[in-house]
C-alpha cells in the first residue's frame, strides 16, 4: 500500500471510529433512560440530547465512511491500472509473453485490481474498527460500569479473530481453486475473441462455444460451492457466536446486579453494549467475499510487480555469484512444460562478448532455451546465472531486466514506432531511434511511412510486414542498450537483401555485446564464434561445417543458404 492509500484507509478507520464510539454514547443514554424509569430516578436531561446527537453523528459518519471508501477504492484502482500496463510493458522488452499472459493480464487490471481496491479501502479499514469495538466497549464497562464483567468480555474478545482465522484457512483452498478456474475462464474468452476470425474459418465456433459453456458452467460450480460453504459458517458463527455473546453479558450483568455489584440501570447498559461486541462478527460474511478475494488479489498483484524486469539500463549490479566473468551460465538445467521436459542437464558457459549459434530442428527446445536464459521460463532444476546475477537469488524479474531479446514471433504493443521504441529506452531521443532503426534496417520502411516515427503499428505490429516488425524489434533490442542480446530466429521473416543487412548490423555490434542467435539460416552461422546443437533434450558443441541441413530445417520453411 502506497502512504497515500494507507492514510485514506486510515482516514474511513477513524471515521468507522467515531460512528461506533456516537453508537455507544446513544446505547449508554438510552441505558440511561430505561434505568431512570426502572429505579425511578429523574434522568439527567443531557441523556436526551446525547441520545439525539449521538444518533445524528452515527449515521452522519457511516454516510460518510461509506462515501470516502467507495470513493477512495475507486481512485486506488484507476492508479493500479497503468502501473500493471507498465510492468507488461517492460516485460515485452525482454522476453515472449508467457502462454497465459493475455488472460492474466485481464484478470489483474480486471478483478484483482477491483478486488484488493475494495479490500485495502473498504473491508480493511471496516474491519480494523470493528475489531477495535468490543475492545473499546469492554474498556468502557470495565472502567465505567463494571470491572468484572468487562474483563471477562475482553477475554472473549480474541475469540472472533481467531475464529475468522481458522475459518480462512479452512476455506483458502476452496477459495483459491474458484479464483483459478474464473482466471481459466478469463484466459478462454480472451483467447477466443482474439481468434474469432480463425474460429470462424475453422468452422469450430460450435465446439469453441461448447467449451465455453462447460468452463462457464465449472466456474459456476465451484463458485456455488464456495457461497454454500460460506453460508453455512455464517450462519453458524452468527446464531451461535451472538447468541453466547449476548447471553454471557446479560448473564454476568444479571448475577453481579442481583449480588448488589451494580445498579439495575448499569446492568442495563451493559446488555445494550453487549450488542457492538458483534460487531466483528458481521464482518465475518465481508471477510469470505471481499477479503479472502482481496488477500488473494493483493498477492497476485504483488507477484507481477516482484516479476517486473528492472529499469532499463540496468546491468550487473545485483547480487552476484562470484561468476561475474561469464555473460550466461546454466548449470544442470531441466526445463519443461506441464509433465513433460523438454531440456535436461543443460550446461553451459557463454562468456561475455561471444557470438554464439543455437541450431537445432524445428521442436528441439531452442526457444525454450533461450526462455531460460531471458527469465522467462523457470526450471524446474538448476542454475541460471545472466549478466553475474543468480536467478535463485535475485529474482527472474531482475533476469529479465539484464538482456534485450527479439522474439521468434516479434511482439509489438498497439501504438506507435516510438512508443515501442521507447519501452527500450524511455528517455532515447528521435536521432537515436532513427540510429537503431538504420542500424536494423528498417529505417527506410520507417521513413516512407506517411508518419515517420508516430506511425501507428496495429495490435501485435498487425499493420506491418512481419520482415518490419522484426526489425523494428530488433532495433528495440539495440536501443535498449542491454550488453546481452538474445536474437530467436532475427531474420526469419526477411528476404534475402534485408537478411544481409541485419547480418551486417548484427556483425557490427560492439564486442563487449554477447549475442546468443538461434537460427535456421546458415549465413547467421558465419557470425557466431562457436555453434550448439539443441537435440534430445540435450545441448551439444558443434563446429559449424558438422551442422546439417537437418538441423536448419524448419516447419514449413527450407533453408535459404
Ligand atoms: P522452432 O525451431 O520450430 O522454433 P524450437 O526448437 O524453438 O522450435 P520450442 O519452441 O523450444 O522449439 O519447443 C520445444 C517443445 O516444447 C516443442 O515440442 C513444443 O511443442 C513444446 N512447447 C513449446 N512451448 C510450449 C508451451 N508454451 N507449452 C507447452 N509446450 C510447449
Ligand atoms: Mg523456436
Amino acid at each position: 500500500m502506497s502512504p497515500r492509500s494507507s492514510h485514506r484507509a486510515r482516514m474511513v478507520g477513524a471515521v468507522h471510529l467515531v460512528e461506533i464510539v456516537a453508537t455507544a454514547l446513544v446505547l449508554v443514554a438510552v441505558g440511561q433512560a430505561i434505568g431512570g424509569h426502572l429505579e425511578g430516578f429523574v434522568v439527567n436531561p443531557g441523556w436526551y440530547w446525547a441520545m439525539g446527537v449521538g444518533g445524528v453523528v452515527a449515521a452522519a459518519a457511516a454516510g460518510v465512511a461509506m462515501g470516502m471508501s467507495g470513493r477512495h477504492a475507486r481512485a486506488e484502482e484507476s492508479a493500479l491500472h497503468p502501473r500493471i500496463l507498465d510492468v507488461l510493458y517492460r516485460r515485452s522488452l525482454s522476453a515472449p509473453p508467457a502462454p497465459d499472459e493475455g488472460g492474466r493480464v485481464v484478470t489483474l487490471v480486471g478483478d484483482n485490481a477491483e478486488r484488493v481496491s475494495e479490500y485495502r479501502q473498504v473491508f480493511y479499514p471496516d474491519m480494523i474498527a470493528a475489531l477495535a469495538t468490543p475492545v473499546i466497549v469492554c474498556l468502557g464497562i470495565l472502567v465505567g460500569l463494571d470491572w468484572l464483567t468487562g474483563l471477562v468480555l475482553l477475554v472473549m474478545c480474541p475469540v472472533i479473530p481467531a475464529l475468522i482465522a481458522g475459518f480462512l484457512r479452512l476455506f483458502r483452498k476452496r477459495s483459491s481453486e474458484s479464483r483459478r478456474e474464473r482466471a481459466r475462464l478469463t484466459a478462454r474468452y480472451l483467447d477466443a475473441i482474439s481468434n474469432l476470425v480463425l474460429i470462424r474459418m475453422l468452422g469450430a465456433g460450435q465446439r469453441v462455444e461448447d467449451d465455453l459453456r462447460r468452463r462457464g458452467e465449472t466456474n459456476r460450480g465451484t463458485i456455488m460451492k464456495l457461497l454454500a460453504g460460506n453460508q453455512v459458517v455464517i450462519i453458524v458463527i452468527d446464531g451461535l457466536f451472538s447468541l453466547l455473546f449476548i447471553v454471557m453479558s446479560a448473564g454476568m450483568a444479571m448475577t453481579r446486579w442481583q449480588n448488589g455489584h451494580i445498579s439495575a440501570t448499569a446492568a442495563i447498559i451493559i446488555v445494550l453494549l453487549s450488542v457492538l461486541l458483534l460487531e466483528p462478527l458481521h464482518q465475518v460474511s465481508a471477510f469470505f467475499y471481499i477479503g479472502m478475494g482481496g488477500i488473494a488479489s493483493k498477492k497476485a498483484i504483488s507477484r507481477w510487480f516482484e516479476e517486473a524486469p528492472r529499469a532499463v539500463s540496468a546491468g550487473g549490479d545485483g547480487p552476484t555469484t562470484g561468476d561475474g566473468s561469464g555473460a550466461i551460465r546454466l548449470r544442470d538445467v531441466t526445463v519443461g512444460y506441464g509433465d513433460s521436459d523438454i531440456l535436461h542437464g543443460i550446461d553451459l558457459a557463454i562468456p561475455r562478448g561471444s557470438r554464439i549459434a543455437i541450431v537445432g530442428r524445428s521442436g528441439a527446445g531452442k526457444s525454450t532455451l533461450l526462455g531460460v536464459m531471458t527469465g522467462t521460463l523457470h526450471p524446474r532444476t538448476g542454475k541460471v546465472v545472466v549478466d553475474g546475477l543468480d536467478a535463485d537469488i535475485a529474482g527472474v524479474g531482475a533476469i529479465r531486466g539484464v538482456s534485450a531479446s527479439v522474439n521468434q514471433r516479434t511482439w509489438l504493443f498497439a501504438g506507435t514506432i516510438a512508443d515501442n521504441l521507447a519501452v527500450a529506452n524511455p528517455h532515447a531521443t528521435a536521432e537515436q531511434m532513427w540510429q537503431a532503426l538504420k542500424r536494423a534496417d528498417v529505417a527506410d520502411d520507417v521513413a516512407s511511412m506517411p508518419r515517420g516515427l508516430d506511425s501507428d503499428v496495429g495490435e501485435q505490429g498487425c499493420l506491418l510486414s512481419g520482415g518490419q516488425a522484426q526489425r523494428i524489434s530488433l532495433a528495440r533490442a539495440f536501443l535498449s542498450g542491454r550488453k546481452i542480446l538474445l536474437l530467436d530466429e532475427p531474420t526469419s521473416h526477411v528476404d534475402i537483401d534485408s537478411e544481409q543487412r541485419i547480418i551486417d548490423a548484427i556483425s557490427r555490434i560492439s564486442a563487449d555485446t554477447t549475442v546468443v542467435m538461434v537460427t535456421h539460416r546458415r549465413r547467421l552461422l558465419d557470425l557466431a564464434s562457436k555453434v550448439y546443437r539443441v537435440a534430445d533434450g540435450t545441448l551439444v558443441p558443434v563446429c559449424a561445417d558438422e551442422v546439417t541441413r537437418e538441423d536448419l530445417e524448419r516447419a514449413g520453411s527450407e533453408d535459404r543458404a
